[in-house]
């Protein structure tokens, strides 16, 4: 696609895009002066639905007026509302359904699955993850060693980017895995690098990992309603993600979980359980022994909060119904735009370290200041453009194609030229 600079062409791009109506079906935060803020934080909380009101309004109402007879007579029974879910968030992850649950939140569901998953012996106790991965995964990861009685400091391999690059390399991946492979009980790696943007090929780290012995895991919270991360095919053990990003589900909303087909029917995994994990035909008889449900709904615990879920279910269906490859498709023409504007501006203070192949990012871009501070990003705030600071210097700046347009990102690079020259 060959982009232009000037607001005609941006203007032109809205005018022509088949998604552009779901803007109209998110409220958008309002900058001081009363118009609409260019919001480039969905990688961190993404917009609420117009209609996730009136989803929420529905099961209040249900309960209101049934009570407890809600679970059974609700609209939406509450006894499977889950399942209601379960289609569509397949269709975003690359899933089979049976692969698929929503519960608990991002970091428990982590924890959940290395009880599973991280299986450590003497001499095979290692856990490797990005160097950079979020500090919620680090933090799991070391109190899953200290849990087994392993150091944290000897038992975590990092995989590293290289002195003076961001990015990381394949290469150093599948040296460490060639050198310490037999010491590794599982990889688990960010599906989509929270701070470069960079999105792993899945496919190749699991295959990586499999054909040295390793379990192999992705937290795919960037990933997630963001890329296509074709979760059974990639053959991976498991994935985790949350539905407050780019899924737009609300502040603290249910994570996602794949089990990979494989293990759907193996009872003999190791795993915490509990009553929403048993048999639903005989759950509410209360007595029986337990009675495994198959897939990944036989890791849930509990009865889920229904609220949460109603919040999700309205995102959802308008995922489902705009579709992850009219997303894509758009996503990839927004974020293409953006880096040729930011291109444009031949700025050599700038430099963004996000993957410039689409099929490496998702709709992230990852800023690099010069001798920038936090104050750059107090700038842009002011002028209305709602982005992220990471320190030491990056801005993050991800337009998301359901409710971002083509002249958001015309504006905000307008705007971070004034500031930037300014400076
Ligand atoms: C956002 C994010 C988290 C946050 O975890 P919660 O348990 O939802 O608070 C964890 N890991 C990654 C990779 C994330 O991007």
């Amino acid at each position: 696609m060959t982009y232009k600079t000037g607001l005609d062409f941006a203007v032109l791009q809205d005018r022509e895009d088949p998604l552009s109506h779901y803007r109209s079906k998110f409220h958008i935060p309002k900058h001081s002066d009363g118009t609409d803020t260019i919001y480039f934080c969905g990688n961190s909380l993404g917009l609420q639905p117009k209609s996730t009101q009136s989803y929420i309004d529905q099961e209040l109402k249900d309960w209101a007026e049934l009570g407890v007879e809600g679970h059974v007579h609700g609209t939406n029974p509450w006894l499977s509302y889950h399942e209601l879910l379960t289609d569509n968030m397949a269709q975003i992850v690359g899933a089979k359904p049976i692969e698929v649950v929503v519960m608990n939140t991002l970091t428990t569901n982590l924890h959940l699955m290395m009880v599973s998953f991280y299986k450590p012996t003497k001499t095979r106790y290692k856990i490797l993850i990005e160097a950079d991965a979020f500090p919620s995964d680090k933090y799991a990861v070391e109190s899953q060693l200290r849990h087994h009685g392993y150091d944290d400091k000897e038992g975590l391999l990092l995989w590293h980017s290289r002195v003076g690059e961001e990015l990381a390399r394949y290469e150093d991946l599948e040296n460490i895995i060639k050198n310490h492979g037999h010491e590794i009980a599982l990889v688990m790696i960010g599906g989509v690098n929270y701070y470069t943007g960079q999105f792993f090929d899945l496919n190749r780290i699991t295959t990586l990992g499999h054909d040295h012995g390793c379990i192999v895991g992705f937290d795919c919270a960037h990933g997630a309603g963001n890329v296509k991360l074709n979760l059974h095919q990639s053959g991976a053990d498991f994935a985790i993600w949350c539905t407050y990003k780019y899924l737009n589900s609300g502040p603290g909303s249910l994570s996602g979980v794949f089990v990979h087909e494989r293990h759907a029917y193996d009872n003999k995994l190791n795993r915490f359980t509990g009553w929403w994990s048993h048999n639903k035909e005989t759950r509410f008889k209360m007595r029986d022994d337990f009675d495994l449900l198959p897939g990944a709904e036989g890791w849930q615990l509990s009865n889920p909060p229904i609220l949460s879920m109603a919040a999700i279910k309205a995102s959802l269906d308008m995922f489902g119904e705009a579709g992850m490859d009219n997303l894509i498709t758009k996503s990839r023409k927004l974020t293409g735009y953006f880096e040729f504007l930011l291109n444009e501006l031949k700025n050599d203070n700038i430099k963004i370290i996000t993957p410039s192949q689409p099929g490496e990012r998702g709709c992230q871009l990852s800023i690099q200041v010069k001798n920038a501070n936090k104050n750059l990003h107090q700038k842009l705030t002011e002028a209305g453009i709602i982005s992220d600071w990471r320190e030491p210097d990056v801005i993050r700046c991800a337009p998301v194609p359901l409710y971002n347009s083509f002249k958001d990102v015309y504006t905000m690079v307008e705007r971070l030229k004034i500031i930037l020259n300014a400076q």
